[in-house]
């Protein structure tokens, strides 16, 4: 908008009639401006979902299934996590599980008892009472009349501000990372030409219907775009507590911030960040093969799950139940993804047709029933093991070779999987109820299980996102979840925009930087990062 609404309130009938007498050429640009800031008006009112990138709520009403755990592949969530891959398929990287020694907050006790966040009714509030030296200056200055054009920089005078501390980080001649306070001026005048009563302020998002209702978008902001992204990146990145990051930036840069405006920080980041689903969805569903995978999570108590949808390039996070309906919104969503899908046995993924199966999971499943005390299910277990390891071992020769993973497997081994199929289909039946499941899994996955012999460069293991949901199992263990449906939303958020950052050997606290700087301002999300084009020697 170009105007500002106390400007339009001075703008009637006859204000215009007085500008045509005095300046014909001014009333003209005044017009232009009225019927810009109009067709802005009309375009945000037609706004929706389906047309622009408005924060649509599409996604949450994922969260609002019912959970329905019978509909499971019989292995549980806390096997997954707890049981690595010890198969050597794929080199895992080393786990940084021993973090988890970490106290766990005094923050997250406190969220136990169920208080409202922030300062209690009847409690004693605290003002900044940190006085922290002026660095600098920034003018908002009318400049010119809002209607005619005449320069007002000779007689406007500031007449409201605010303070923005901020941390400014060096560049290769002047390294280290700096506090800044600077003191934001906004000016008003009334124009000597015409009578108008021009003023500047901080932009503010209009009131609308979104799910952050208690943090608004605006530019009046005490912790500049630089520092509220280091605290997002402090937090979810570095897992660090609130209490620690409060430490933190008192230790370093000598500064007081309270819990709660650290915690506004985070609301407003992920607020900030909401847009970027859209993004993310879209290049998702641009890639040939993404990876799926869920871990339980715990909301306030609730028992949800934290999923994760993942491709060499992209993620994209979500909380809900690991239910049917929330899978199929969410393919709803990824309605243009037509790659493959590497998952696990949960039986809910085999809705989807171009699937491949996680061999992990069946080898640590075979090795189980190899070690068991019935006679049968251990010769079977040991089978499945030795056809198995066979097959990656023809993978591999198939990846290194000429051909590079065209040539078909299956047709080599055809006698070999016709045994299998043979002894699975025994198997189904056996009265050793761990024998039985893996003989079904089989018969019931088969197409999924050996898709990957017809194109060896296919991925064997699911680990790309067992190794994305890691780090926030980690964070959950510290935290003990969340506690409300807003920090359950914004935990996905930042999951997504930290991984797929990295993913992109992209910086995650320099874009959050960046979009917090422009939505404050009311402009679009920026595009997340792309990946750095191949340097060609
Ligand atoms: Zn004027």
């Amino acid at each position: 908008m170009i105007l500002k609404e106390r400007e339009l309130l001075q703008i009637d009938e006859k204000f215009i009639c007085r500008l045509r007498e005095q300046d014909p050429d001014a009333l003209a640009v005044l017009s232009i401006k009225l019927i810009s800031d109009l067709k802005e008006v009309l375009e945000r009112l037609n706004q929706n979902p389906s047309n622009s990138s408005r924060p649509s709520g599409s996604l949450a009403h994922w969260d609002k299934g019912i959970a329905d755990d019978d509909d499971e592949d019989g292995s549980t969530i806390d096997e997954k996590e707890v049981l690595r891959p010890e198969t050597g398929i794929d080199k895992e990287e080393p786990s940084d599980i021993a973090d988890t020694t970490e106290e766990v907050s005094p923050t997250s006790k406190e969220t136990t008892e169920r208080c409202k966040p922030g300062r209690q009714m009847g409690s004693q509030g605290f003002g900044r009472t940190q006085k922290l030296e002026v660095t600098g200056t920034t003018p908002h200055s009318c400049g010119c009349c809002s209607a005619c054009n005449e320069d007002l920089t000779s007689i406007e005078k500031a007449y409201t501000g605010f303070h923005t501390v901020n941390i400014e980080f060096g560049n290769t001649d002047s390294p280290g990372v700096r506090l800044i306070n600077t003191l934001n001026l906004y000016y008003m005048g009334r124009c000597p030409k015409c009578g108008l009563e021009n003023c500047t302020e901080p932009w503010r998002a209009p009131a609308d219907n979104s799910d952050w209702k208690d943090v608004g978008m605006t530019q009046w902001r005490l912790v500049g775009p630089d520092l509220a992204a280091l605290i997002v990146y402090l937090s979810m990145d570095m897992r660090v507590t609130r209490r620690k990051v409060k430490q933190f930036l008192w230790d370093v840069f000598g500064l007081q911030l309270s819990i709660g405006t650290l915690q506004n920080c985070m609301v407003e980041a992920a607020r900030a960040l909401e847009p970027v689903e859209a993004q993310l969805i879209e290049d998702l569903c641009r890639e040939s093969m993404m990876h799926a995978d869920e871990t339980s999570h715990n909301e306030a108590g609730k028992r949800l799950w934290l999923w994760v949808f993942i491709s060499s390039s992209t993620a994209l996070f979500f909380i809900g139940c690991r239910t049917k309906e929330i899978f199929v919104n969410l393919f709803d969503a990824l309605t243009d993804f037509n790659g493959h899908l590497m998952t696990d046995g949960y039986s809910l993924y085999r809705a989807y047709l171009k699937r491949l199966r996680c061999w992990a999971h069946l080898l640590r499943k075979a090795k189980g029933l190899s070690e068991s005390y019935t006679k049968t299910s251990q010769t079977y277990g040991k089978q499945v093991q030795d056809i198995l390891n066979d097959l990656i071992e023809a993978v591999y020769l198939a990846r290194e070779g000429p051909d590079r993973g065209t040539v078909s497997i299956s047709v080599h081994h055809q006698e070999t999987l016709k045994n299998l199929r043979k002894v699975c289909d025994a198997m189904a039946v056996s009265s050793h109820k761990k024998t039985r499941e893996l003989g079904v899994e089989f018969l019931n996955d088969w197409e999924a299980i050996f898709r990957v012999l017809e194109y060896p460069a296919w991925p064997l293991t699911n680990n790309e996102a067992e190794r994305a949901l890691r780090h926030w199992v980690i964070m959950r263990k510290i935290t003990q979840g969340t506690n409300s449906e807003q920090g359950s939303r914004a935990l996905a958020l930042f999951a997504s925009v930290f991984v797929t950052c990295r993913l992109r050997n992209n910086s995650p606290l320099l874009y959050i930087r960046d979009v917090i700087n422009m939505r404050r301002q009311g402009h679009d999300i920026p595009k997340l990062p792309q990946m750095p084009a191949l340097e060609v020697a």
